[in-house]
């Protein structure tokens, strides 16, 4: 908007036509008074003031304009019919002024001045509101630069104030804070603590960690400084992430030894006991079968013979479980594989368990001629824990299904499918853990929870797949896939 200062609304009226047909937004004033109000008011983007005006004249408008912060930036065209010489001109500009034009008025000429004026004004304008942009714009990165701070300020107080060995690093993985106890792990900062020759190599894992930007779980054992005490410890490391960006990684070494320990003593005690406790079962097994033989069997003591035998062997079958068990834990479950047929196995070992469950209708759906490369007595345990866990938790319901069937990638497929109790969708994935049992069971059958366990270390020994499905209350159904011989 432009304003026109002139005492004579005629003049006003001409200049306001010529601007005004330029499309120049146009407001007036007929007197200095008015004017500065009128600018206190509303922002313009250029002031013509007439020189010659009664009372304040126009310099003075001039001058009270340039002393006002809000009114000192407008430009300026002062218009006199009189005023031409260079001592008034002078006065002009040195009152804030900009230009002058002398009347009578060149319509070009005003034009042309006009013109300059506003878009020196808008270029003003757009400066200005630039410049506040990226002043604002500077103030939110310094506040969330500050934030930032705040926040690492905090973690770094929390991770000082816990047990563990703890650090910060950079998103691309350099150390930027360690708490006090790093310090009795390692005498740098920016240096992971040395691990255990046998252990996996941290720096290693480290960055694999970086490139695949996940979590990093490790157990090993680090020594104090100057030390070869190696304890062990639990790595972890998590990122934290950002608008989908890692900004941090925080990682915590928890000291797990005494659990360790725990552990392995609870593992030799097993194998220990295991064994001891399976030389005088044998020998009880076989003093009961000779003693079979050389008295004179009643029918009375031929049932007692047969019970203890029967619970002879299901202490033989735990035992053996907790043989199994420490030999997975010393990396000694081994066994020979050599090319057999799936069928002569399966065959004798349904036999047998016809036998043991005289009443349960084991329907096997067809014969199968698959050769797989196995071991005839280990694939035979894993038979039977399905089997038996499925009469076990299936109390009120005597039929089984067997199911074998060669799949569509020409592997081996073999289920054992029961209508018992089921499992519930949250415990599926946990049944092949280590003695994990369900825990609202509602057969109240009783085990240790690791024959599920020792079939699939059994099981990825052969290269094999292990799964179950579960409907809970319906039944489930165990099985695993092999490769046949022929496609290994
Ligand atoms: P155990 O039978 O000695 O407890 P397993 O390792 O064979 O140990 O099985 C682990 C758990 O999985 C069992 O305790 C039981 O809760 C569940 N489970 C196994 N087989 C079945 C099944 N056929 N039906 C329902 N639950 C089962």
């Amino acid at each position: 908007m432009i304003l026109i200062v002139d005492d004579r609304p005629e003049n006003i009226y001409s200049l306001k036509s010529i601007l005004e047909l330029h499309s120049f937004e146009v407001d007036s004033a007929t007197g200095g008074e008015e004017a500065l109000r009128k600018t206190l008011k509303q922002s313009y983007a250029l002031i013509i003031l007439d020189v010659q005006m009664p009372g304040m004249d126009g310099f003075e408008v001039a001058e009270l304009l340039s002393g006002n912060l809000l009114t000192r930036d407008i430009p300026i065209i002062f218009l006199s019919a009189v005023n031409t010489d260079k001592r008034f001109i002078t006065k002009g500009y040195s009152s804030g002024a900009i230009d002058y034009i002398t009347k009578p008025i060149d319509a070009d000429i005003l034009l042309l001045k006009v013109k300059t004026f506003h878009r020196l004004y808008e270029q003003n304008r757009e400066l200005i509101s630039t410049q506040m942009k990226l002043k604002e714009e500077n103030e939110f990165r310094k506040k969330a630069q500050a934030q930032v701070q705040e926040k690492a300020k905090e973690l770094d107080g929390i991770l000082a104030a816990i047990p563990q060995v703890a650090f910060t690093a950079t998103p691309a993985g350099k150390i930027d804070f360690v708490n006090d106890r790093w310090y009795a792990y390692s005498a740098l900062a920016g240096v992971f603590p040395s691990t255990h020759p046998e252990d996996p190599d941290v720096n290693l894992a480290w960055r694999l960690m970086l490139n695949a930007r996940q979590p990093l779980e490790l157990e090993l054992r680090i020594a104090r400084t100057g030390t070869a005490d190696y304890r062990f410890h639990l790595l972890r490391v998590l990122p934290v992430v950002e608008h989908a960006e890692v900004v941090k990684w925080v990682g915590t070494f928890t000291d797990i030894d005494e659990q360790k320990q725990v552990v392995k003593r609870k593992d030799e005690f097993l194998s220990i006991a295991s064994h001891e406790l399976k030389t005088p079962l044998t020998s009880i097994k076989a003093y009961v079968q000779l003693l079979e033989k050389v008295i004179t069997v009643t029918e009375t003591s031929k049932n007692f013979i047969d019970r203890t035998l029967i619970q002879v062997n299901k202490l033989d079958s735990l035992i053996n479980d907790l043989l199994d068990i420490s030999k997975i834990e010393n990396g000694k479950l081994r066994f020979d594989l050599e090319p057999l047929l799936f069928g002569d196995v399966l065959s004798s070992t349904l036999e047998m368990l016809a036998q043991i469950y005289p009443d349960v209708s084991l329907e096997l759906n067809e014969k199968t001629d698959a050769r797989v490369l196995a071991n005839a007595m280990r694939l035979e345990q894993v038979i039977i824990n399905f089997i038996s866990n499925a009469v076990k938790y299936a109390p009120n319901s005597k039929h089984i299904q067997v199911i074998t069937r060669i799949t569509p990638d020409k592997e081996l497929y073999f289920g054992v499918r029961d209508f018992g109790i089921g499992i519930q969708e949250e415990n599926l994935d946990q049944v092949f853990g280590k003695f994990f049992r369900v825990s609202d069971d509602a057969s109240q059958a009783q085990g240790l929870g690791i024959g599920l366990y020792i079939c699939s270390e059994i099981l990825k020994r052969h290269n094999a797949r292990l799964g179950v499905s579960s409907e809970y209350g319906n039944g489930s159904l165990f099985y695993f896939t092999m490769p046949l011989l022929e496609h290994e």
